[in-house]
Formats: C-alpha cells, structure tokens, sequence
C-alpha cells in the first residue's frame, strides 16, 4: 500500500510505476542520440492525442509555460480576445495582456462563454481568440469546434490550452482549427509535472513575432527540433522527459478512443453519485457546453466549509481539490485523469459519502451505488 493520499484532483494524478521507474537512473547527454530518441518518440505519440499533424515540441515548463509560450510567440503586439468563463481562460487573458492587446470576452466562472461577444471582437479586428477546452477550475467543457470555426472566419489565430482534456477527452486540434493546442504533463497524460507540449500549425509559424522571449523562443525550439538527433534549445528536464515518453507508451497500449471512453464513463460515474446524493453540479451548460469528462465540479452541500469536509476527505487518506478563488467554500472538484479507474473511484465516492454523514450532510440516495451502476461493477 502507499502511505501517499490518493491524488482524486484535477493534477496532479497518481503515476504508474513504469512512469515513476524510469526516471532514476543515470544521468544522460541531452544532446545525444538517445535523448534525441526519447523527443522523437514523444512527439510521434503525442500527436494522434493532439489529434494533429502539426509541429510538436515539449517544453520544459509546467503548462503555463505552454500558454505563455504561444502568446508571447505568435501574438505579441496583437489584438487578441480572450474568453474566460473561469480561472485559466482568466490566466491566458492576463498572459495576453501583458504581450499584447487584449479584451476579456468574460462569462461567470461555470457558465457557458459568450460567442456573440466573441464574434462582435472578432469584427472589431481581433488577430487572435484564446480559448480554454476544459476550465479545469469548474468543470465546463468550452466548444472549442465552434470558436475555432469563429476564429477561422475571421482569420484569427486560435490558440487552445488543452491542459486537462488533451489525453482523456477528444480533442481534435487540426479538424477544429487551433493553430496552436497546449497540454500539462501532470494532468490527462499522468506524467510528472513540469512539462508542457505544444503544437504549431503552419498558418501559426507565417505570423511568429519577431520580437520574441528568449526562453520559450519557439523559433529556437524549432531549429533545435529539426536537428538530427532532434534537440531542445537549452538543457531540458531530462529525467521528465523519460517519464513523459513512458507516459507515452501506456497511452499508446491502451489506445486514445478507449482512453477517451474510459474517462467518459469515470466522470460520469461521478455525476451519477452527486444525482444520487441529491449534490448539485456546478456548471451551467447550454447547447454548447457540456460537463467536464476530467473533473467534475459539485457544490458544498450543507453550508459545510471547505475545510472541515476536504480536511476529513484527507484524513481518511483521499485529496480532493477545492474551489479556487471566490469559488472557495463553494465548491470541491474530483478529478477522474489518468490513470485511475474503477476502484480508485468507488473509494473516493465511499469515503466522500461517508464524509457527508460524519458531518452531519444526509445525502438523499446511495452515491457509490448508482457510481458503480455506471461502472459496470455493481
Ligand atoms: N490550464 C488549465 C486548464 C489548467 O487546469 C491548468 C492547471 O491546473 C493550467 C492551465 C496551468 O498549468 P500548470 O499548473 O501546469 O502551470
């Protein structure tokens, strides 16, 4: 058994021990051909989950390195809008507006995005959209097919943060026209934080910046990836890497469209126990927004606070994650990516429900029940 909590958040998730054992070993040449294998093999495995054939390249940084990246690279000094229905969509404006000339297009946090407001700045001149797939902070599934197809109407670059669905929900970059899609490696993919992936369309590249940061210099990233072996500009976080293609590999064995269909049913085992419990969701959908298939986002029932219900959660060996922000108190999340399954959920909703009783919440109806109808284990 693991004396660690188990990881129920939206990322950091539980990584399998092939993930974790490959990283202690000697260190390697980064400029080698060996290293140059382990990119190449990340990239080639990476690209079907992106759902693109775009250039692809990791980067050593968490994924707000990603999302600074393809701002700072291809819209600096740009008009840019940025929808925001909840903290990262929030993060990509604020990264926008320090590199260029941004308008928040802004929704409440869990509510569906405004594509009128968005398409009245796209008629205002607006050079590029950014866009949150997932907002991991609410649970909302943004649609993304449909702000690409806005943004390609007006010829608009669109850059997709696809931190939490890229690895376990579909995510189609090439077909639903993001010029850019970005992903964390601690999140969907069950890899070691600290890195990021991001891919590149040609359309993308024609509009680079010329006054570009040094670091994340997506130009340099370019020139040292075409390099045999293939390279990073600067030394990257090696060891991640190994893990990252590991990573890789286990997402490859099981296939994307199972890996897809195993995180549906995970979240919506877990709606299921909220329904039963008689637990509200959070987000408000319309025709365009859906329930996240990575996290799922519940209200706090009972005017309990965050605190004493999470800090029990805890106590009895589970880390479920809270509300950010002013959605503190408000709300707890339980992220179902990776590389959980069945049984790391049932334990999840067991100690959550009995949680609820300790403290004096009665819920309405068996969660872990209709959670394991769902799961086929009942
Ligand atoms: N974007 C989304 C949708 C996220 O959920 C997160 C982190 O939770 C980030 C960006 C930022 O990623 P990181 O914390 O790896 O920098």
């Amino acid at each position: 058994m693991e004396n660690e909590p188990l990881l129920m958040m939206p990322g950091p998730v539980p990584m399998p021990e092939r993930v974790r054992s490959v990283m202690s070993r000697q260190a390697i040449n980064h400029r080698g051909a060996e290293f140059g294998a382990i990119y190449e093999d990340c990239v080639r495995m990476l690209k079907p989950v992106f759902g693109t054939q775009n250039d692809l390249y990791v980067l050593s940084g968490s994924g707000t390195a990603g999302m600074e990246a393809a701002v700072s690279n291809f819209c600096a000094g740009k008009k840019i809008a940025s929808l925001v229905n909840g903290k990262f969509g929030d993060r990509l404006y604020q990264i926008a507006d320090c590199y260029g000339d941004a308008t928040a297009v802004k929704s409440e946090w869990g509510t569906p995005l405004d594509l009128e407001g968005l398409a009245e700045a796209l008629e205002n001149g607006a050079e590029a959209v950014t866009l949150v797939h997932n907002e991991t902070s609410a649970g909302i599934k943004n649609p993304a097919p449909e702000v690409g197809a806005l943004a390609r109407k007006h010829d608009a670059l669109f850059i997709m943060d696809g931190v939490t669905s890229i690895g376990g929900d579909l995510v189609e970059a090439d077909k639903w026209g993001a010029d850019i899609a970005l992903v964390g490696s601690q999140k969907c993919l069950a890899a070691p934080a600290g890195l990021s992936a991001i891919s590149v369309s040609e359309r993308a590249w024609d509009r680079i910046v010329e006054k570009r940061p040094f670091y994340l210099d997506m130009a340099a990233y370019r020139k040292s990836g075409a390099k045999k072996p293939m390279q990073t500009p600067y030394t990257p976080a090696v060891p991640l890497y190994l893990a990252l293609r590991e990573a890789c590999k286990i997402i490859e064995e099981e296939g994307i469209e199972a890996r897809i269909a195993r995180h549906r049913r995970m979240s919506a085992s877990v709606r299921a126990a909220a329904a039963a419990w008689g637990v509200e969701l959070f987000p408000t959908l319309d025709e365009h927004h859906e329930y996240s298939n990575t996290v799922t986002a519940m209200k706090i029932p009972g005017g309990l606070t965050d605190a004493e219900f999470r800090g029990a959660v805890l106590d009895a060996g589970i880390a479920i994650a809270g509300g950010q922000d002013h959605l503190k108190n408000v709300i707890f999340r339980i992220g179902t990516m990776g590389a959980v399954g069945t049984t790391e959920i049932l334990a999840t909703l067991a100690v959550v429900q009995r949680t609820f009783v300790k403290l004096g919440v009665k819920p309405e109806g068996d969660g872990v029940q209709a959670a394991a109808e769902v799961l086929g284990c009942e």
